[in-house]
């Protein structure tokens, strides 16, 4: 067998020629096997006490806290009395589940305070906005029904693989991150070819953290009459001057075909959801296999509810928030660390090699930092990095004894750039 188990990363199991599944899942346990005895398994770590600034993991039933970069819940409000309060109200009200799909039995009069709540929060009709199970369900699903063979998705290469799913029915191009011309080039060629044609790019992009260039992605997107759907999974709640995403400064919540999201993030609960016009939205409703056949937001997602009200009931969690984040960045670049392009709270510390990536993962975790490492295919083989998300619950004294980390590692390990 070829693959070298020092570089391979979890992809290169997928597809093994002349192998079956029974002789894949057992090669891959070995690779399994093998990151657990070099300390290379930071995944799937087992969480034993909710997301925090400081959590518990029970590692080989070691239980022990570390301070977390790992959690999209920006402004915490998972841990927020008032949103946990909700979810309990929404459970004692209703129950814990809603027992069928919506379609079916399980569409409920809070679902329409959700839709209602999120259309308002964009500025957006309540009829405009779709609700799914996940926010990797509202991607893949929506691109599943609209996009068919006859239609060509452009697709910016950073964008989440749940986009990349959507578009098996349909045509498929990618253009470089953020790469203007090459969309254009795209755009312009497939004029004629294609009978729809649909620009998708994230708000805050989550490997690298910088956004899309959406302005004039948008007036491209205009010019060759072609649709435009913009995912801010990572922007809601932490970009914009309201904290209404990576769309707001530019005015263009109300300008874009479509924006996908979820709940899982700044409105720390479950669930995806989809603004579209009322004809699109309502279209999905009725003919989107993922919202017909499968459930939405349990009745705890009455915690979304009091969760986005507090984007701005409580703005003070956004600006602890940013402060957080610039000391963070401005601290980790003065030791010489390299955190590319990032402009929001998703902090990369490109180290380039993947085993270098493992060994910094394994001394972090050693040193009671829990951070991502990541590598391909969510990033290029030769971009492995550490990702590490920063949220208003981290404190001066997280952030610190984190850079202290890093300042070691970098005296033993030489991963400063500059
Ligand atoms: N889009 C982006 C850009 C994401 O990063 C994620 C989550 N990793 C999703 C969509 C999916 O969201 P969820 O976890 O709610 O399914």
């Amino acid at each position: 067998m070829s693959i070298d188990f020092t570089t391979a990363t979890f992809k290169d199991f997928e597809n093994i020629p002349d192998y079956d599944i029974a002789q894949r899942a057992e090669y891959f346990y070995e690779f399994l096997d093998h990151m657990k005895s070099r300390g290379h398994m930071n995944y799937r770590l087992k969480n034993t006490s909710g997301t925090n600034a400081t959590l518990n993991i029970d590692i080989a039933n070691q239980n022990k806290e570390y301070v977390s970069f790992v959690s999209s819940d920006y402004l915490g409000f998972t841990q927020h009395p008032k949103v946990k309060q909700a979810a309990i109200e929404g459970i004692e009200k209703y129950g814990t589940g809603t027992g069928a799909s919506p379609l079916i039995g399980g569409y409920f009069d809070y679902h329409s305070a959700i839709e209602k709540k999120i259309a308002g929060f964009f500025g957006r009709k309540e009829e405009e906005v779709i609700l799914f199970t996940t926010g990797y369900a509202a991607n893949s699903a929506t691109l599943q029904i609209l996009m068919q063979k006859e239609d060509l998705a452009i697709l910016d290469m950073g964008v989440h693989a749940s986009v990349h799913e959507g578009c098996v029915f349909t045509n498929k191009k990618t253009f470089p991150h953020n790469n203007l011309e090459a969309l254009e080039h795209i755009l312009k060629i497939s004029e004629n070819t294609y009978r729809t044609k649909l620009v998708i790019v994230d708000g805050v992009y989550s490997q690298e953290g910088d956004t899309s260039r959406a302005k004039e992605i948008h007036a491209l997107v205009k010019k060759y009459n072609a649709y435009l759907m913009v995912d801010d999974a990572h922007g809601v709640g932490v970009m914009g001057k309201t904290g209404r995403g990576a769309l707001e400064d530019d005015g263009l919540l109300d300008k874009v075909d479509f924006i996908t999201g979820t709940s899982s993030k700044t409105f720390g609960n479950l669930g995806g959801y989809v603004i579209a016009n009322k004809k699109i939205a309502s279209f999905l409703k009725f003919q989107s296999r993922q919202h017909i056949f499968s459930v939405t937001a349990p009745p705890s997602s009455f915690g979304i509810l009091k969760a986005i009200d507090l984007v701005d009931e409580e703005p003070f969690w956004k600006d602890k928030l940013w402060d957080n984040i610039n000391y963070f960045k401005n601290g980790l670049n003065d030791l010489g660390l390299d955190t590319g392009i990032t402009c929001s709270a998703i902090i990369p510390v490109k180290i380039g090699d993947q085993s270098k990536m493992w060994d910094i993962g394994r001394i972090l975790l050693e040193e009671g930092v829990y951070t991502n490492p990541i590598m391909y295919p969510a990033v290029a083989r030769k971009d492995a990095r550490i990702r590490m998300t920063v949220t208003a619950r981290h404190e001066k004294e997280h952030l610190d004894k984190t850079l202290n980390v890093f300042d070691d590692i970098n005296k033993k390990l030489h991963i400063a750039k500059k």
